[in-house]
Parts: C-alpha cells; structure tokens; sequence
C-alpha cells in the first residue's frame, strides 16, 4: 500500500499524519504548485501576541487536508501538501515572517479540527473548513476566504439519475465524519443511507468499487476528485448549501483572528489570494477566480 510508504516517509519529515488516508483517486498530479507568497522580513509584533510568539519561533504547524485536490492533497514527490487551502495558510505565515519552508503540516481530518485546535497540536486550520455557529462554540474562525456548497459525486453517466439531496432517499450515500455534509444529511434527508468515513477518498474509492451509489460534500472537493477520475465519477452540479471556508484558531485569541483577517483581507485586494486561486483550485476546476467573499468579522 503506497500510503504505508509515505506515512514512514512523513513521519521521517516531521508531518504528522492523524489519520490515514486513502490515496487512490488522487494519482500524483506534481502541478508542483510554486508558492509566490511573500515572506516578510522585517515585522515586529506586540509583544505576548500569537503573532509574535510564531514570529520569534520562525516556525508554525498549519492543519490541512492532504487528500483534496485542488486544496489539499500531499505531493508525493515533495511530501509536502499543495491546493488553494495551503496556499491561504503560507500567506497567513508569509506575513508572520516565517516562509513555507518553515512550516509544519499536519493532517487533520473532519472529525478532529476542532480538538487539534483546542490541544495546541495545531496553530491554525486551513481544511475546507466550514464557519458554523456549533464550531464555534469551540473555537474561533477568520474569513470567511472562499465559499463552497454542499454537491453529490455520482458515478460516471449517472446510472441512478440521482439530481438532488431528494433523491438520496433509500440510496446508499458516503460523507465524512465531523463534517458538515453528513449532519446536513442526516438532520434533513434521514431516508438516505449514510456511510461514514474519516476522509473523502475513501468515499470516492467506495464509489468506484459500487459500495455506495453516492458521495456528498463540498462541490470544490467532489470536483477534484472527479478530476482525479472523470471516467468513473461524476459531479451532479447543483450545490444546496452554503459552506463558507474559515480558518480555525484557538477561541478568544480575538488578535490573532483579526490579524488573519487583516491580511486576508489584503490578499484579496493584492491580487495574491487570486492568484493562489489560478495555480491551486483553479486548475482543478478550470474557473478562474471568483469575487472573494466578505471577511465577517464576528
Ligand atoms: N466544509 C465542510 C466541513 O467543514 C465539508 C468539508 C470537510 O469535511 O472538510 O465540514
């Protein structure tokens, strides 16, 4: 199993892998997307900040996915994540100071952002990670910086005819534990039967191997996998939900949330969150960047 490889190689490197995630679907791509996010390096921050705690460490571990094409998935190659998510948290630690190099990944799946937030094990979130008012009970999120909508992944000419949320009833559905898709699933479509895993690819290869006869998540996610097999899957293309993406930090770190804020708010007028856009997720999807959202400011 290649993943069993890695992992050892990972481990190695210093990246945690909390879960282990499954790598079919996600053939190698090595777009070997160039970070050209800019690392200050003259920045000085109040002093028993978090800004100038990682600032003087030089080092910062980011939580990401790194089974998403498009906006996280692990280059086997570099053994480093690439997508639209890690581009965002390299901006974040550009203006801390401290450059890609410098930074730490860590998977982290669905299920435990929120705990891996609230241990410290992580300094900051970036995993397709949906702003809600339940999460943030627990924790505290900038952005939002990108937003998504719920989707379904069929097979490939749709057998089914699935075309809404409606008809998953009595069908055999995969999500993700601790993610969003799945409680929508089974709060308001409990005819749907719902298969759980700890990440999407195992979802996707589930569909393949006719386990299920659907996946639901996030359209960005289910387009990269579509994008990983086009002639096994499909993207139904009719998003009901709305996922705006945050990036999760420890509750009541109140300057730090409005530190990220700020510079994402200035990578949206920079034209660096557009261009992070254009050599991640855009490729994947092939639209180029949409208007970013309001940051929300809670
Ligand atoms: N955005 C949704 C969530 O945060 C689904 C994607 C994911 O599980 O990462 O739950």
């Amino acid at each position: 199993m290649r993943i069993t490889r890695y992992a050892a190689t990972l481990a190695a490197l210093g990246l945690a892998l909390a879960g282990c995630s499954s790598n079919a679907g996600n053939q190698a791509q090595d777009t070997s997307a160039q970070s050209t996010s800019a690392v200050e390096t003259n920045v000085s921050f109040a002093p028993g900040t978090t800004m100038a705690k990682l600032h003087d460490a030089g080092t910062i571990t980011v939580g990401t996915k790194i089974d998403q094409p498009g906006f996280g998935l692990l280059n086997p190659r570099t053994k480093v994540p690439e997508g639209f998510d890690v581009e965002i948290a390299k901006i974040v630690a550009g203006k801390l100071g401290i450059a890609p190099e410098s930074i730490k990944w860590t998977e982290t799946v669905s299920a435990n952002r929120e705990s891996f937030i609230q241990n410290g094990q992580v300094d900051y979130v970036v995993a397709t990670y949906t702003i809600n008012d339940a999460r943030k009970q627990l924790v505290d999120f900038a952005g939002p910086y990108y937003e998504a909508g719920q989707d379904i992944m069929v097979a490939n000419g749709n057998p089914l005819k699935i075309e809404s949320p409606d008809d998953l009833a009595g069908k055999n559905v995969c999500s993700v534990e601790g993610s969003t898709p799945a409680q929508n699933i089974r709060d308001h479509y409990p005819q749907a039967k719902l298969t759980l895993f700890d990440v999407y690819s195992k979802c996707a290869d589930a569909l393949d191997n006719g386990q299920v006869d659907a996946v639901t998540t996030d359209n960005v996610i289910l387009t990269g996998l579509v994008a990983g097999s086009p002639d096994k899957r499909e993207l139904v293309g009719k998003p009901f939900t709305q996922e705006p993406y945050g990036i999760g930090l420890k509750k009541g770190d109140t300057e730090f949330r409005n530190f990220i804020n700020d510079v994402l708010e200035e990578s949206f007028t920079d034209g660096s969150w557009a261009a992070a856009w254009d050599r991640t997720a855009g490729k994947i999807t092939g639209q180029k960047a949409p208007e970013p959202p309001q940051v929300n400011r809670y």
